[in-house]
């Protein structure tokens, strides 16, 4: 079944997918190939915006467990998207793609502050723009970062990419025997609390009529195959 090819659209990454084969951290080679496949989807004429995570340096909620207050421990993950972002801009630069870092906490010295007008402008130069510190705001994620800024930039879908080629009836990797679905709404997601992001995310791309597109990034090559709308994934639709 082929799917619909969105131009323009925010793709989220998380922070473990720049970690490589490590358990932590910024592997610089798997950046530099996760950036090769954002430059040739930008050159196959998709307008991109990211959303990087910080999953793969610090956690609010880890961190609050081991004791830091959550509030505190949230800035501490926010900022570890900063350098993410930076990792990826630099990768992309590279390879000569132009690209804005925008965060939501402004760090005028390290990247642009986050200004939707500008955002927008930068996308329309075709810049990537890269956006940090995900919503700015304690007790949320990036994946809420990301829905709430494919919204702002009107993104025709939201990609998700995962270590999974898409939603299942149960964890593939416990039930073998296990369902991919081809396409899901966005109340059966809620309803079955099926975790293909947060249900922030979730609702607030329903409310915006966002469909998300939940794909294996960690496969070589598998961006372009999705984005042309081939490849397996799910698409999770009104
Ligand atoms: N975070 C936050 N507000 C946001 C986005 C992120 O407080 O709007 C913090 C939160 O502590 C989170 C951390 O930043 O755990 C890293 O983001 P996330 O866990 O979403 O990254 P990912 O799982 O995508 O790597």
């Amino acid at each position: 079944m082929t799917r619909p090819r969105f131009n323009r659209i925010l793709l989220k990454l998380s922070g473990e997918a720049l970690m490589g084969p490590g358990q932590f951290g910024i592997d610089p080679a798997t950046v530099a190939g996760m950036a090769a496949e954002i430059a040739d989807a930008k050159q196959r004429g998709h307008e991109l915006c990211l959303v990087v995570g910080g999953g793969n340096i610090f956690r609010g909620v880890a961190g609050a467990a081991a004791g830091f207050e959550r509030a505190s421990a949230d800035y501490m993950g926010m900022l570890a998207t900063v350098m993410n972002a930076l990792a990826v801009q630099n990768a992309l630069e590279k390879l000569g793609v132009e690209t804005r870092v925008q965060s939501a906490i402004p760090m005028d010295n390290v990247c642009e502050r986050y200004i939707r007008r500008r955002a927008v402008r930068h996308m329309e130069k075709g810049r990537i723009v890269i956006f940090a510190a995900g919503t700015g705001n304690p007790y949320f994620t990036t994946d809420t970062a990301a829905a709430l800024r494919a919204a702002e930039m009107s993104c025709d879908a939201l990609f998700k990419g995962t270590s999974v080629d898409g939603v299942y009836t149960a964890d593939p990797k416990k039930v073998p025997d296990a369902k991919r679905y081809e396409t899901l709404g966005f109340s059966r997601v809620l309803a079955d609390d099926l975790r293909v992001m947060d249900a922030a995310a979730v609702a607030l791309c329903r409310d915006n009529n966002i469909p998300i597109v939940v794909f294996n990034i960690r496969q070589p090559g598998n961006l372009a195959h999705v984005l042309a709308g081939e490849g397996t994934a799910t698409i999770v639709q009104n």
